[in-house]
């Protein structure tokens, strides 16, 4: 079992202080990381992300609970003595080094001889397309350049986990999009599991395979990207990422009835008061004569573009957004105040724990 697993963290606690003082950073976490997968914390700012990749790498002990790494307790193993490597948002590179460097340090440090360093600093400086810069010194490069070379180095050494700690926040949003696809690349083609820290929920859902979110020292999912989106488990999943619906009902199989007194499908049958969720994109406006239709009344629209967004108010005043297709100029479009129908796609309707 734990053979297909780079990292697991077995119900692990970290806490920092001590009596009233005391906070649980991590609060009883366990989770499975695959090998040779992508896979983002994803949490906002103190929800522990941080503190668990600390863990990971050997900078922090636990207070309760295991990190193993291929099956192996790693638990009380040194930072130096563990096959993972770290990539910190503040690049930490030598200035007065040059790239190449740079690169080379930490095979250095590990005493490997000199032609495979040549070798593997010269194959590192290919894989971040960085050859024509292997002579320049860093302090010299931007900081698309020095995340590169803070990439090669710390992958250099062939760790089994390459841990990255908001790597690309420092960086503005253009060159922030570039370096995510060229990481995603570098992680396909390396094969090195990586786990990859961010607050941006973007961010995950564009580069993951699977992505953990994290909240006040909790694991509140794992899933893939669309898992997550579709069927968030809970409120706070639900919010954090995308943007969402949230309708209060009373359930009676795959029946629901809204405050307002309208009825919507459940695919999935429940019984009792229920926090439904639904995106705004899943919500369609229909004519209001439509039958079956929910009608609502149209409380404002936000031009986005190509979409925009619909706040609607059904009968009892409950608040609904629906994200459509901005209608082409001169269509006789959506007004303020006109009553609408509106219908939710199929599947659409989630029940979501608080
Ligand atoms: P950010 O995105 O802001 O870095 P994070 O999700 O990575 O946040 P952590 O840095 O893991 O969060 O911190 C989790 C909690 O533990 C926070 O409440 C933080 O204040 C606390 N904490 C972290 N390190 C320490 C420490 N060395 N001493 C005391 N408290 C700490």
């Amino acid at each position: 079992m734990t053979a297909t697993n780079a990292i697991e963290a077995r119900n692990v606690v970290k806490a920092f202080g001590q009596g009233d003082a005391t906070v649980r950073a991590l609060d009883d976490v366990s989770v499975e990381i695959r090998k040779g997968e992508f896979f983002t914390l994803l949490g906002p700012s103190g929800c522990g992300k941080t503190t668990l990749l600390r863990l990971i790498a050997g900078f922090e002990m636990p207070t309760g609970g295991h990190i193993l790494l291929d099956g192996q307790d790693i638990t009380y193993l040194p930072p130096n003595k563990r096959p993972v490597n770290t990539v910190f948002q503040s690049y930490a590179l030598f200035p007065h080094l040059t790239v190449a460097q740079n690169i080379s340090f930490g095979l250095e440090m590990l005493g490997k001889p000199k032609a495979e360093i040549a070798a593997r600093t010269e194959k590192m400086l290919a894989l971040v397309k960085l050859e024509a810069m292997a002579g320049r010194k860093t302090s010299q490069l931007s900081g698309g350049q020095q995340q590169r070379v803070a990439l090669a180095r710390a992958l250099a050494p062939q760790p089994k986990v390459l841990l990255l700690d908001e790597p690309l926040s420092a960086l503005d949003l253009k060159l922030r999009q570039a370096m995510q696809i060229e990481l995603k690349r570098l992680q396909q083609e390396t094969g090195i599991t990586f786990v990859f820290v961010t607050h941006d929920q973007e961010e995950a859902l564009t580069m993951s395979d699977r992505i953990g979110v994290m909240s006040q020292g909790k694991l509140q999912q794992v899933g893939t990207a669309k898992e997550i989106y579709t069927r968030p488990r809970n409120r706070f999943v639900a919010s954090f990422i995308g943007e969402t619906n949230f309708l209060t009902a009373r359930a009676e199989g795959t029946k629901a009835r809204l405050a307002s007194g309208d009825v919507v499908d459940l695919d999935v049958p429940a019984t009792g008061d229920k926090t439904l969720t639904v995106r705004p994109e899943q919500v369609r406006l229909v004519a209001a004569n439509e039958a079956g239709a929910l009608v609502a009344t149209i409380a404002n629209l936000v031009y986005f573009g190509t979409d925009t967004h619909v706040h609607l108010a059904l009968s009892d005043g409950t608040e609904v957004t629906a994200r459509v297709q901005s209608p082409a100029t001169g269509d006789a479009g959506l007004e303020k105040g006109a009553k609408t129908g509106l219908r939710f796609a199929p599947g659409a309707v989630q029940i979501v724990g608080d």
